[in-house]
């Protein structure tokens, strides 16, 4: 869909005004007016599945970047010289805590069905100790961890709300990657980071995204 004019499109289809927005922003939305983003000042959104991204409230504002290009976090380097991503670069987040790689490792290690796995059927697996689906979600767990070490390093959101498969995992795939963002990046005396599980499904991104074109027509702060 690449410079593909949708907007445009969708509105003389419907006959309304049609905003675009990226995907993980609208989750932030959703979570800033109906969950667990109620009341706080910063936070940060990250989305696992098929495709990473992120979204951020800073300080009470949405934070989009230079031309709405903030939050493409799969494309942040965490390899120099790793894997080739789907941009055509090398050593991505995207290569080690989407869905791909999991499925290719869960291959590798000979786990059951590997194609269909998702965060929900590792930590089920993993409950009932099939043999190598422990190790792999501490694995995966430690790849989704790394990006959002460095986010905390960087921007230090101190909350994060998951979206999207690795929610499926339940609180043994949270509790992993708390645990190895913390290893990663020591809370400082005093604070504490938290990690939320936000929504598996699209319900929190559409209630964000009827939010965003609230905000836009209205003119409101987000
Ligand atoms: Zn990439």
């Amino acid at each position: 869909l690449d410079r593909y004019p949708l907007a445009d499109d969708l509105g003389r289809r419907f006959g309304l005004p049609v905003k675009l927005d990226h995907h993980p922003r609208a989750l932030l939305v959703g979570d800033r007016w109906f969950g667990a983003g109620r009341g706080v000042k910063q936070f940060a959104v990250v989305y696992t599945g098929e495709v990473l991204g992120g979204a951020f409230y800073f300080d009470g504002h949405l934070y989009r970047g230079t031309a709405g290009a903030g939050g493409e976090l799969g494309h942040t380097f965490v390899q120099l010289d790793g894997e080739l991503c789907r941009c055509g670069r090398r050593g991505c987040w995207d290569t080690i805590a989407t869905l791909s790689w999991l499925r290719r490792e869960a291959a590798a290690a000979g786990l059951p069905e590997p194609a269909l796995i998702d965060s929900g059927r590792l930590a089920d697996m993993a409950a009932r100790q099939v043999a190598g689906a422990e190790k792999l979600l501490d694995r995966y767990a430690c790849n989704v961890a790394v990006g959002i070490a460095n986010l905390q390093q960087t921007v230090a959101p101190n909350i994060f709300i998951l979206h999207g498969d690795v929610v499926l995992g339940g609180a043994r795939l949270l509790d992993a990657i708390a645990r190895h963002v913390r290893a990663m990046v020591p809370p400082r005396p005093g604070s504490t980071i938290e990690f939320i599980a936000g929504d598996a499904g699209d319900g929190a991104a559409l209630l964000g995204a009827a939010g965003l074109v609230i905000s836009e027509l209205l003119q409101l702060p987000i």
